[in-house]
């Protein structure tokens, strides 16, 4: 008997595994409901919360973070699935994306506006290059730290009800999927934190398709099917070699007649995929912008760091004599100020160390080694604040509307549930997350560069990782 593997079977094993060879898997993703079931009961669910948060302001009396932990929506949304999207993206990929409400509420408009004979445009390619996603991502940055729409259940609402609005919208006047592609707020971020996750939509053996000629996962007659669709989001699936795009929806998958798609469980940032050098201008900022965000985010777990942090914006605030313009300055500081200042450090560093590219070109090629430190420091800070709010969770369920529990515990009749975990143990998490995501990070520019990353590149990672293992390591310190 013959035990050698076949040369592909080796290069399979080593992509990982085809979960597709799972029966209830395969069952699972061939079905004509999947994923509309699953993105219809997230949708139901979705609606409820609007209804629930639907005009709730903060009761007087009651802290605005102590109610929004009570509320059922703004605890699920913010204190909830927030951070654990961030951990799935990280460790999955676009597995969100899978079963998102929001691509079935732009599908079915999409499907209308066809229907109604609406003149639907392609994508222009500097949207689909993530442009507008940029912008849209600072101004719900502002928009969530400076009008407190984590903290008010009404404010939540409405900005769920603008995200269905905009992807009414936009799949009315676009076709292919443009709203994912060209406007879904955190659309930059999953590509930048999903990069390395250990789910991955690829061809099996490049001879099958090859010899396929029907190629029915690109071809455009079977677009606009309901289900067996073409890649909606007009990738290439034969090709694919990356998860900056692929909402692992399956479609392409269930078209496939050789049966040629695999659904891999692979190791955390395959070697096998392809890597850009340098990123996008709109990835670039992105990953400068939510640099600061996440610094900023690190601080609110230890008062006196976020005491330093805040130092000038608050100066500021007080200086202009406008204490209404204070979460909007300290925003702006955090977002913009901050992430200018030490990516210019960075820039001067590479000088210094003899790097001649020029700063924008240094800035490119340095964003997607760092997304993977800033994603560390965002799955950390996530962490910390699912502990500490999961336990809300049963007075929520009792309480939907959260204001008699947020009014007794406010009155001392109520004991606030005790988080998790303890915050040294948490910290102790968080720091090793951030070593971790170091380790990725060097790992990726150097397969991105060819090995060749030099010292200029590495310094401002070192330095990013120190400063966040600082502040987590602060975590444990007592209040
Ligand atoms: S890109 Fe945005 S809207 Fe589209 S599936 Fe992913 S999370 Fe949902
Ligand atoms: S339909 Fe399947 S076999 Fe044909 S080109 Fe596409 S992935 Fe390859
Ligand atoms: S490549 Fe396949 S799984 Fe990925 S978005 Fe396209 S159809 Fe969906």
């Amino acid at each position: 008997m013959n035990t050698t593997p076949r040369a592909e079977e080796v290069e399979q094993r080593a992509e990982g595994v085809n979960l597709l060879r799972v029966p209830g898997v395969r069952a699972l993703i061939l079905w004509r409901g999947f994923p509309y079931v699953f993105q219809a009961v997230l949708l139901a669910t979705l609606l409820v919360l609007i209804a629930v948060a639907w005009r709730r302001y903060t009761p007087p009396g009651v802290a605005q973070k102590l109610y929004a932990q009570t509320n059922l929506a703004t605890l699920l949304i913010w204190g909830l699935w927030w951070p654990a999207m961030v951990w799935i993206t990280v460790f999955l990929g676009r597995a969100w994306c899978m079963v998102c409400p929001l691509e079935l509420v732009s599908n079915v408009s999409e499907r209308i506006g066809r229907r109604f004979r609406l003149r639907q445009r392609p994508l222009h390619l500097w949207i689909a290059s993530g442009a507008v996603i940029v912008v849209l991502y600072a101004l719900i940055q502002f928009l969530v730290a400076g009008a407190e729409i984590r903290r008010v259940p009404a404010y939540t609402s409405l900005f769920l009800i603008g995200l269905l609005a905009l992807a009414v919208l936009t799949g009315l006047l676009f076709r292919d999927r443009a709203f994912c592609r060209g406007f879904c707020p955190i659309g930059l971020l999953l590509s930048a934190y999903g990069r390395g996750g250990m789910l991955a939509v690829r061809a099996g053996s490049g001879e099958a398709c090859r010899a396929c000629t029907d190629k029915n996962c690109i071809r455009a007659c079977n677009r606009y099917k309901a289900d067996g669709r073409s890649c909606p989001s007009l990738l290439n699936p034969p090709v694919l070699n990356d998860n900056k795009e692929c909402l692992l929806c399956g479609q392409c998958i269930k078209v496939c007649e050789p049966d040629n798609m695999r659904l891999l469980l692979r190791r955390p940032f395959s070697a096998n995929d392809a890597r850009d050098a340098a990123a996008s201008w709109p990835m670039t900022l992105f990953v400068m912008t939510v640099s600061g965000f996440v610094l900023w985010e690190l601080t609110t777990e230890w008062a006196t760091a976020q005491k330093v942090f805040l130092a000038v914006p608050r100066w500021i605030s007080q200086y202009v004599s406008a204490p209404s313009l204070s979460s909007h300055v300290t925003v702006f500081w955090a977002t913009v100020v901050v992430p200018l200042l030490i990516w210019s450090f960075f820039g001067l560093l590479a000088r210094l160390l003899g790097h001649n590219a020029s700063l924008g070109a240094l800035w490119r090629r340095l964003a997607l080694p760092m997304a993977v430190i800033v994603a560390g420091g965002h799955i950390a800070k996530g962490l910390a604040k699912f502990v500490s709010w999961a336990g809300f969770l049963p007075y929520a369920f009792e309480d939907p509307s959260g204001f008699e529990t947020a009014a007794a515990i406010s009155g001392g009749l109520l004991q606030p549930p005790v988080p998790l975990l303890s915050k040294p143990f948490v910290a102790v998490v968080a720091a090793v997350i951030v070593a971790g995501a170091l380790f990725l990070a060097m790992r990726e520019a150097r397969l991105a560069n060819h090995g060749k990353t030099g010292f200029a590149m590495t310094a401002p990672l070192l330095l990013t990782t120190a400063v966040f293992l600082f502040l987590t390591i602060g975590w444990a310190l007592p209040a």
